[in-house]
């Protein structure tokens, strides 16, 4: 299946696309990730991006084409994928449609979670996350074991530099601006399915599976 996730930052796409990506056997690709491993690196695409993440801006839209044409077209998303983070304009929703009609393909579903905006501040900048296995935690709803320390690796915890206050802020207007017209475009197309991102995470879980149309796994 070839799945889109969409939400709001800190809505909690990341928790539930790792969890997406075991059930249906696909790779989870989210864009923000691969976008802080190259600035880890420090490789060329990583310098290029660095400002651009750090401060809450989009990435332009050239250039996150080239990397979601070189990703979707490896060997491992060949059975399908859980799209996070892309697309966030509808230049990008135009894209991604090239892309997957160059490798003759097309979406099954996009899913988008929904959260009030005080809850996502609210998770936003209590979230802290691993450096190195990219694990996430919440400093009240989900306290790591040891204060500052990664329960899967051991490393020390993280605050993204994009979790402070002024730049959730300017992530949450740069979501409304330019991605809420996504979802709207997905709707047009009948794509679209919204699923409510309050409660367990195992409960929403369930919601995103019947989103897709199944409740069995791949
Ligand atoms: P995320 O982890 O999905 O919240 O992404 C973190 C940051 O990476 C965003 O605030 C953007 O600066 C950048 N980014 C991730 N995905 C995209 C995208 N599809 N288009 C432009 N910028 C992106």
């Amino acid at each position: 299946m070839n799945v889109v996730l969409m939400g709001p930052p800190g809505v909690g796409k990341g928790t539930q696309a790792a969890a997406l990506k075991a059930f249906l056997g696909v790779p989870h690709v989210s864009t923000g990730d691969i976008l802080r491993a190259s600035m880890n690196e420090g490789s060329p695409l990583g310098k290029k991006v660095k400002e651009y993440v750090e401060s809450g801006r989009l990435v332009p839209d050239e250039l996150m084409g080239d990397l979601i044409a070189e990703r979707l077209a490896r060997h491992d998303a060949a059975r399908g994928f859980v799209l996070d983070g892309f697309p966030r304009t509808l230049e990008q929703v135009a894209i991604l449609d090239g892309v997957l009609e160059r490798l003759g393909r097309s979406l099954d579903r996009v899913l988008i979670l929904t959260a009030p905006e005080a809850e996502i501040v609210h998770r936003l900048s209590g979230r802290r996350s691993c450096p190195k296995c990219g694990s996430v935690f919440h400093l009240e709803s989900r306290p790591p074991k040891a204060a500052g320390i990664c329960d899967n690796c051991g490393s020390a915890l993280v605050q993204r530099k994009d979790d402070t206050e002024e730049v959730i802020r300017e992530r949450l207007r740069v979501y409304a601006s330019q991605t809420v017209p996504v979802a709207g475009a997905y709707r047009t197309k009948g794509l679209l399915a919204e699923v409510d991102g309050l409660g367990e995470v195992a409960e929403i879980g369930a919601r995103l599976k019947a989103g897709l149309g199944r409740t069995q796994p791949a």
